[in-house]
């Protein structure tokens, strides 16, 4: 369906926009182009590349992203095509994740993904820029390292393997010694309200703001629910095609979702396209290994949310009204995938008594099997 393709591409436009934004970056122009697959050799075709570089020579763009991760050759080709800086997702995305490590082992975490990314693309890729310091994609590795040999580059990866294997045992006993408490993870798209929810429910601090991965670093509290206590841990958001490299070098923090006994998935339904967020969030569940651990789907931001009411009939009601009750919303689509859903606004704190019953009740739940005799 053309129209829904049309659809979606703005979607991954704007959410590319959008990571341009949180990287420091203006989006002044986009183009688009439909093919069966790729040109192996430049990405799009000529005359397409004609356009963009029409573009570039009036000096209307400096930079230019492309929603994808280009293949070495792809990229050096580009350059030579249009003689300026050329950035894919994959760059894009680990230039944000440097911008945002403040500790030093996220910050490990970064460089080493980020040599990986780069290994492949050293020969003759630097050569035909002008050597511009700054801006996007030149952060992290300098130019001096890039100039330099392959042979460096492997030797500075394998020493931030030793580094990162190192904290990574030290992160494991932290782990060990927290004792039998009952572990909630926090999984979800980036920018769903995340570490919203964490803060009301563990009445804490932690940074976030209406830009994406603003949280790196996972954050874990004890929240104690009733008399109930548990640990609940706020981890980086996913997002579509996240860079392999990065969910390999982020092993550790994501050994919080492996090691959690609940998922709490969040799910911003206001967003045109959560239902290919979830898609993107249970693939990378899957390549840790947690999709089927037992998970409970919040959907936040009904504030922001007009749902259509599905009658007995499976007919749509258009909602006219500005607010929906909580029996309204059992009656929505929504409503189909179950009762392992809630629906919260974790910004206007709504919902949140059944939310924090039903979180109550699954670590209930777990912390009885862990536990027969105590209860
Ligand atoms: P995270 O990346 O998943 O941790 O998301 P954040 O907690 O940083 O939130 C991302 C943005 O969404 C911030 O601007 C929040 O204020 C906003 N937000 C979070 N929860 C809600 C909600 O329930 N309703 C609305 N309208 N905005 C929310």
């Amino acid at each position: 369906n053309r129209d829904q393709d049309e659809h979606k591409v703005k979607e991954y436009l704007d959410e590319l926009e959008f990571l341009t934004y949180t990287a420091g970056g203006e989006v002044t122009k986009r183009f688009t182009q439909r093919v069966e697959v790729p040109n192996p050799k430049t990405y799009i075709g000529s005359g397409k590349m004609e356009e963009v570089q029409h573009y570039v020579k009036e000096n209307e763009i400096g930079s230019v992203i492309f929603d994808d991760e280009l293949s070495p050759a792809q990229q050096n080709n580009i350059e030579k095509l249009l003689k300026c800086k050329i950035l894919d997702r994959t760059s894009l995305i680990l230039d944000i994740f440097a911008q945002r490590a403040k500790t030093s082992y996220a910050r490990t975490q970064v460089e080493l993904a980020q040599y990986e990314y780069l290994l492949p693309r050293l020969t003759g890729l630097w050569t035909h820029l002008e050597r511009q310091r700054g801006g996007i994609g030149m952060r992290g590795p300098g130019e001096t390292e890039i100039e330099t040999d392959r042979r460096i580059v492997r030797d500075r990866i394998a020493l931030l393997k030793k580094k990162l294997s190192k904290i990574d045992r030290q992160m494991e006993t932290q782990r060990g010694n927290r004792g039998a408490l009952v572990r909630v993870a926090l999984v979800g798209y980036t920018n769903v309200g995340k570490s919203t929810l964490m803060n009301v429910i563990s009445k804490s601090d932690v940074f976030a703001e209406n830009k994406l991965f603003a949280t790196l670093d996972t954050t874990v509290r004890k929240v104690v629910i009733g008399n109930l206590p548990f640990l609940l841990s706020d981890t980086v958001g996913f997002i579509r095609k996240l860079p392999t490299q990065l969910v390999e070098s982020f092993k550790s923090t994501l050994d919080e979702v492996r090691e959690a006994d609940l998922l709490l998935h969040v799910v911003d339904i206001s967003h045109p396209n959560f239902e290919e967020h979830i898609d993107s969030v249970n693939k990378i569940l899957d390549e840790i290994k947690s999709v089927d651990k037992k998970t409970i789907m919040v959907f936040n931001k009904i504030d922001k949310y007009q749902p259509e009411i599905l009658e007995e009939d499976d007919l749509i009601t258009e909602k006219t009204s500005s607010h929906f009750t909580i029996e309204e919303w059992k009656k929505t689509w929504f409503s189909k995938i179950g009762d392992r859903a809630l629906f919260i606004s974790a910004l206007n704190k709504e919902n949140l008594d059944e939310f924090r019953k039903r979180v109550y009740n699954e670590v209930r739940d777990i912390h009885v099997t862990r536990f027969p005799y105590n209860n």
